[in-house]
């Protein structure tokens, strides 16, 4: 390509004086991220995460930047939310590097960063939350008892204080992404909700801020939950219909790590979030497996 010269020249320098110009700025407090967000001109996407954040994240961003265009802000919270963690869950133990993460978000191109303390988001005697009751009664929300009571609660929190016009989610977290669509549909959160695929490493283990805490005969076998929902899918694609018979074939992958301890593995509606007995149009197969102390989740959609 010729280099640039004339008004495309100044185009460039314009470009690159405007990336080193963006600076993420870090607010901490709910009433100056309140404030900037009244003060706020263009639109905002916002990408909610609880950090330690890796090459998912950064497709999140990727993606909220492209909807954001040039003149919109690209706005990521870090909150390691309590109220989403059971009794004995990671809660205290979750990752939390902010200086990496600080330097992740300036590197993304993020303008917002908003990082709360627990005390800022939940004040004394805090005790009002918000429930789905449908589409939260399987899979995970059947293993973590008040898990999405806590994702739903944050999040419509975060949507209050940062007035976004859209939020992105990963499809990784598939219910998590349902369960917020129903909220903002439900609730009338004037919000558009982006879902985002899932990224994974070449092995094909998805990216999660948990995979570091696998040790190395774990993250050799941690790769079996891709495999078996490949397979699972593959079945299915072959004209099979039983969901007896792809699960079974899905845990056959997984019964090959002698490390893997399966929490759940179905298959459901993608809609509806419900088990269903045969494969039928628009289809998951969804899994938790633990490896020691650490849980995994992954799905995959049938065609
Ligand atoms: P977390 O920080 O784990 O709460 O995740 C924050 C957001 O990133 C959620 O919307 C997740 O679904 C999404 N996410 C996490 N891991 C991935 C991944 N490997 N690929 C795409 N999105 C992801």
């Amino acid at each position: 390509m010729d280099a640039p010269t004339g008004p495309r020249l100044q185009r460039c320098c314009l470009a690159f004086l405007l990336a080193d110009y963006r600076k993420v700025q870090i607010v901490s407090s709910v009433s100056e991220a309140g404030a900037r967000s009244r003060e706020r001109g263009e639109c905002r996407v916002l990408v909610p995460t609880m950090g330690a954040l890796h090459r998912g994240h950064l497709e999140l961003i990727r993606i909220a930047r492209a909807a954001a265009r040039d003149k919109g802000e690209v706005a990521v919270s870090i909150f390691v939310n309590p109220l989403q963690f059971g009794p004995g869950g990671d809660y205290e133990k979750y990752p939390r590097p902010e200086t990496d993460d600080d330097e992740f978000c300036r590197s993304a191109g993020v303008d917002l960063l908003f990082r709360p303390a627990p005390d800022e988001m939940y004040a004394a005697h805090f005790s009002v939350a918000i429930e789905e009751t449908l589409l939260s009664t399987t899979l995970c929300g059947k293993s973590r008892p008040g898990h999405f009571r806590g994702v739903c609660t944050v999040v419509a929190k975060l949507f209050n204080i940062l007035a976004p016009d859209a939020a992105v989610f990963g499809e990784k977290d598939f219910q998590q992404l349902a369960i917020i669509r129903r909220m903002v549909r439900d609730l009338n959160f004037p919000i558009e909700i982006i879902g985002a695929p899932t990224v994974r490493e070449i092995d094909g283990l998805a990216f999660s801020s948990r995979n570091q805490y696998l040790n190395a005969s774990e993250r050799q076998q941690a790769p079996v939950l891709r495999a078996a929902l490949v397979e699972g899918a593959r079945l299915a694609a072959g004209g099979e219909r039983s969901a007896v018979v792809v699960l079974a074939a899905a845990r056959k992958v997984i019964d090959t790590a002698p490390l893997a301890r399966i929490d759940y593995l179905e298959l459901v509606n993608a809609a509806t979030l419900q088990p269903i007995e045969h494969v039928q149009p628009n289809s998951l197969i969804a899994l938790a497996v633990f490896f020691g102390q650490t849980r995994l989740i992954d799905n995959i959609r049938l065609p």
